[in-house]
């Protein structure tokens, strides 16, 4: 009994770079465990969406500050799926274009955007039963939560994972565009002065380019599971 009442309390951070399959997994893991799945990424690529939209060049950083106080998030939890509204919109795919992918990575370098999504995550993560994934979970929105994962993979494995995502949506695109899009992206990600890509000192970091994803939920679960067990103890 007290053991399911841990577990309803317990946070889960899953960080990584874009292609390791972070949302898949925390997705995954949130509905095989009863969990609440928060994808923080798409908070992100909702205000990039509003910037260009609004027709802001990417690199239009008082652009978008000055827009900030039109933009209108909110996120509506429903176990491992979740909707995120844009002023009230769902936005669904539009969010995923891979010129979204790059908006967002653009926005999400300044400092007043990360504060104005700062405390719808902070909300999420105080009620607990959460598993949220993004670059900045366990080193920043919740530096203390119970298990906190570093999903990653090389530059190339990912980029081969996402041009194979890309062609079977229907939306194809070269596989060297794919893949200078993940490393540009990673470097703005891991080179921003705000809030970094980078491991929590204490998370477990996993490479998963061996791993195909069922290995890898199977993987990441046994290691949850773990972690809700030592969390129930400890309690
Ligand atoms: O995870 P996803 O690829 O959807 O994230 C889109 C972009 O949002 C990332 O490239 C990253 O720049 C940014 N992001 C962030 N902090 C988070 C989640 C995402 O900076 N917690």
């Amino acid at each position: 009994m007290k053991k399911k009442a841990e577990k309803r309390k317990i946070r889960i951070a899953i960080d990584g770079p874009g292609g390791a399959g972070k949302s898949t997994v925390a997705r995954e893991v949130a509905k095989r465990r009863g969990f609440i799945y928060v994808d923080t990424g798409a908070l992100y690529r909702g205000v990039g969406l509003f910037a260009a939209r609004a027709g802001l060049a990417m690199d239009d950083a008082d652009g978008v500050v000055a827009l900030l106080p039109d933009v209108r998030i909110d996120f509506v939890p429903d176990g491992d799926r979740g909707k995120m509204l844009l002023c009230g919109e769902d936005v669904g795919d539009a969010i995923r274009t891979p010129e979204a992918s790059l908006y967002a990575s653009a926005v999400s370098k300044i400092p007043a955007v990360r504060e104005h999504l700062l405390g719808l995550q902070k909300e999420f993560a105080e009620k607990g039963g959460v598993v949220m994934d993004g670059r900045d979970i366990g080193t920043v929105i919740i530096p203390d939560a119970e298990f906190k994962l570093f999903l990653t993979a090389s530059p190339e494995t990912r980029a081969k994972r996402r041009f194979l995502e890309l062609e079977q949506k229907g939306t194809p695109q070269p596989y060297d565009e794919v893949l200078a899009d993940i490393i540009k992206r990673d470097r703005e990600d891991s080179e921003r002065e705000i809030a970094p890509l980078r491991p929590a000192d204490d998370a477990v970091v996993f490479m998963n380019d061996e791993y195909g994803l069922e290995e890898t939920i199977v993987k990441v679960l046994e290691m949850i599971d773990e972690a809700v067990e030592k969390y129930g103890r400890e309690a």
